[in-house]
């Protein structure tokens, strides 16, 4: 077995049974009435690994907490409950020094390159600022490292004296890559990294991202909703529903054979990967409950086509299956 098959089975990051609920407003009237506090709950007790050298999807409808889970990984987010990893390390007892080694060694890649983009700084300044915040090389050696960051995003050397407002959307998110990659992180955490994206434009940001990964080793968290590109870059996908984690796999044993409900009506549900295929797909019936009221028992429970009344009491746990994935449904 190589090196790097070795390395993805060692965990970088291990979230566990993490819990992020937000408050939400307390109106006058509300607090006069007497009515407690409410809160969303973004995520509720995840429990997921990050491997070490592997890229990991995760997927699910727009509010399933995959960005909470994302910016909760990064250090963004506090946890209400539960804990969060890095190497071993619980990541809200981290000050100082180790907090710094943590912020640049967990590297976070955003939506919208433009918003976490400098609109006043040339693209050189950007890098320059990021290489000596962190100290990580000679000032001397920063024009040369800089160059060499601009072929590894595969961006023209005269980018470096541009402003952000001079580069198509694509070029932007390379440059977002370009900076996260100039403090040498061991993971990067890209939350749809692609969405904003014209679809011609966003194969080529993932395949870069995909070269990336395997040149430098990198770990990768790629949040997304697009099935298609999670398959085509992950090694192993995660499915959320509703602020949990309801099934973890190898990708082509969960896309080929996917055993928890939810995630057979996902990958129904998603455009067929057979072009002559189109216009086939298969909705998801009934709305996604909302984060401030879930229901109780299995969150899918009132979407679920082989609903028990176990499953309206029980919380099924994510629990390991023969073919290697982890799944938590009362009936696999
Ligand atoms: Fe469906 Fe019950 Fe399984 Fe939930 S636990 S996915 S409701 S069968």
């Amino acid at each position: 077995m190589s090196d790097i098959l070795v390395s993805r089975t060692i965990p970088i990051v291990s979230v566990e049974e993490a819990m992020v609920h937000f408050p939400i407003a307390h109106s006058i009237l509300e607090k006069i009435q007497g009515k407690p506090r409410r809160y969303v709950q973004a995520l509720n007790g995840v429990r997921l690994e990050l491997m070490r050298g592997e890229t990991l999807g995760v997927v699910g409808e727009s509010g399933c907490g995959k960005s909470t889970l994302a910016r909760a990984m990064v250090g963004l987010l506090q946890t209400s409950e539960g804990k969060i990893y890095f190497n071993g390390k619980d990541i809200a007892t981290l000050h100082g020094k180790a907090r710094r080694s943590f912020n640049r060694q967990v590297q976070m890649i955003f939506q919208d390159p433009y918003s976490s983009l400098n609109p006043r700084m040339t693209v050189g300044q950007m890098l320059t600022e990021a290489l000596s915040v962190h100290n990580m090389c000679p000032k001397k050696d920063i024009p040369a490292r800089i160059r060499q960051l601009m072929e590894l995003v595969r961006l023209p050397a005269d980018a470096i004296d541009k402003l952000p407002h001079e580069f198509s959307g694509g070029q932007r998110q390379r440059i977002g890559i370009s900076r996260a990659l100039a403090v040498e992180p061991e993971v990067l955490i890209a939350d749809e990294l692609v969405s904003a994206l014209d679809v011609s434009v966003q194969a080529q940001v993932v395949n870069l991202l995909l070269d990336l990964q395997q040149k430098l080793n990198l770990t990768v968290l790629f949040v997304a909703h697009d099935l298609r590109l999670v398959r085509h870059i992950s090694h192993r996908v995660a499915v959320m529903y509703l602020g949990e984690v309801v099934e973890v796999g190898d990708t082509e044993t969960l896309f080929q054979t996917p055993l928890h409900p939810y995630t057979q009506a996902l990958l129904r549900a998603a455009p067929s990967m057979d072009p002559t295929d189109r216009g086939k797909s298969v909705s998801l019936t009934g709305e996604l409950p909302s984060p401030l009221s879930p229901p109780p028992g299995c969150r899918f429970h009132t979407r679920c086509p082989n609903v028990t009344d176990r499953c309206r009491i029980e919380r099924p746990i994510l629990a390991s299956k023969p073919g290697g994935q982890r799944v938590a449904c009362h009936l696999v």
